[in-house]
């Protein structure tokens, strides 16, 4: 291919714009029946049909595909992971260890039981929640620890699992973003006493809307979200409503409409993601040589999901001495967004940088922190590699996602490649000398 002027001065796209209208979720004709044979079926709601109804078949065809005993699906993987938390016993009060990198929900979920999330810096090639760190973070008032499968990357879950056992812990992963991933033989959703999905319509697994699914393999923590996900109700095999509320519960239900165009999704999942993977490392292997670069990868003790593309970058290994990685960065994504590549930010601050947590902006005046014998501050400083992620690296999301984005990868490995044909005009863009 030609390294011509880059689009960034007013050269020619390598991407041309209608190449980047990608459709996720992918909506094929089984779907629309799936949804039309709901709506037909009177079925509407999680218990109009609840033995049979679209809801409990896409709850068994979930636990079956993670390999988990139970699936409870709900109306959101934030509500999944808030009612996850609570099923564990969690207490408000209590503490709860999350990354200091993620998407808000996972130190929401805490908040919304009136626990208090506490934040632990990251790794900064696999961007998971830091292990080394988890243990100066525990107090006595810690309850959980909630490591996220981060863009799809299983986390480390042995140490997380010895550490949760040595201070008697729950753990509840937020899977929201790897369906499907395998750590060690076995299904992420399996490696928690509990474990939260989202069917968000972003998410590799998507619903046209909103949706969740959380699992467990006991039968006792099954039994408390499937009665918090409504009002409180025991809900059982052949179950008739009595309108009897055994204990405090929400209203977190799936409609049968979503459940039923997830389950049709369902059946591709396997398929979708073999594309992916194969469309994803090709992609990710043509960038291997381009120096500066630091693509995604994953340990080989486990699979990734490919949700979020993150790369990283290196200025002095592109010949850029005394630029600093965040303006290289920002450059880079200048260049290639000039290019017609979609790449950007995901996630703008470190969650203990968000204002909900430096301000305390939680419910009332300072709950749930008021609750602790502790005077609460966040510092962003105390998770610098959370920090320097954010500014030193970009991301690409939705575009891999399709299974037949193997073209579409192609024309942005070449407009990688064009970009790092030009780093000199790159670092100047970055020094502000252009
Ligand atoms: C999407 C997401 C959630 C929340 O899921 P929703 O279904 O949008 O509520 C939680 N955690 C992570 C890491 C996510 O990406």
């Amino acid at each position: 291919m030609s390294a011509g002027r880059l689009a960034i001065l007013g050269g020619e796209p390598v991407v041309p714009r209608q190449a980047n209208r990608v459709a996720w979720p992918l909506v094929t004709e089984a779907d629309e029946q799936a949804v039309l044979r709901c709506l037909r079926s009177g079925d509407f709601t999680t218990f109009s049909n609840p033995l049979a109804g679209e809801v409990k078949l896409l709850e068994d065809d979930w636990a079956r595909y993670v390999g988990s005993r139970h699936c409870v699906a709900v109306d959101n993987g934030t509500d999944g992971l808030a009612l996850a938390l609570a099923a564990a016993g969690v207490e408000p009060g209590d503490e709860v260890i999350v990354p200091a990198l993620s998407f808000i929900a996972t130190a929401l979920a805490p908040l919304h039981i009136f626990a208090v999330p506490v934040f632990v810096d990251v790794d900064p090639v696999t961007y998971n929640i830091d292990v080394a760190r988890i243990e100066e973070r525990i107090s006595p008032r810690t309850r959980a620890i909630v490591p996220v499968h981060l863009h799809g990357l299983p986390a480390e879950m042995d140490s997380v699992s010895d550490v949760a056992r040595r201070h008697g812990l729950h753990i509840v992963e937020d899977a929201a973003q790897a369906h499907g991933a395998v750590y060690h033989g076995r299904r992420v959703g399996t490696l928690g006493a509990l474990a939260a999905f989202s069917l968000n319509a972003s998410k590799n697994l998507p619903t046209c809307g909103e949706g969740g699914l959380v699992n467990t393999d006991s039968e006792e923590l099954f039994g408390r979200v499937l009665r918090s996900r409504q009002f409180g109700e025991v809900v059982g095999d052949g179950w008739r409503r009595d309108y009897v509320h055994e204990a405090l519960g929400w209203n977190s239900k799936l409609s049968s409409v979503q459940a039923a165009f997830a389950r049709s999704q369902l059946q591709r999942l396997d398929a979708y993601q073999v594309a992916r993977h194969r469309n994803v490392t090709c992609f990710l292997d043509s960038l291997r040589m381009l120096r500066g670069l630091r693509p995604p990868s994953a340990p080989s003790d486990r699979s990734h999901a490919w949700h979020i593309l993150r790369f990283g970058v290196d200025p002095e290994e592109a010949g850029l001495d005394g630029v600093p990685a965040a303006a290289f960065r920002r450059a880079l994504q200048r260049a290639l967004q000039a290019e017609g590549v979609p790449v950007r930010e995901y996630q703008t601050l470190p969650l203990p940088a968000q204002p909900v947590f430096r301000e305390l902006r939680g419910l009332g005046p300072g709950y749930p922190w008021r609750l602790s014998s502790r005077s609460w501050s966040y510092r962003p400083e105390d998770c610098p590699v959370a920090a320097r992620v954010v500014e030193e690296t970009f991301t690409l999301q939705r575009a891999h996602l399709h299974p037949e984005s193997g073209p579409l990868l192609d024309l942005y490995a070449d407009a990688f490649s064009k970009v790092f044909e030009h780093l000199d005009t790159v670092g100047r863009i970055a020094r502000g000398a252009r």
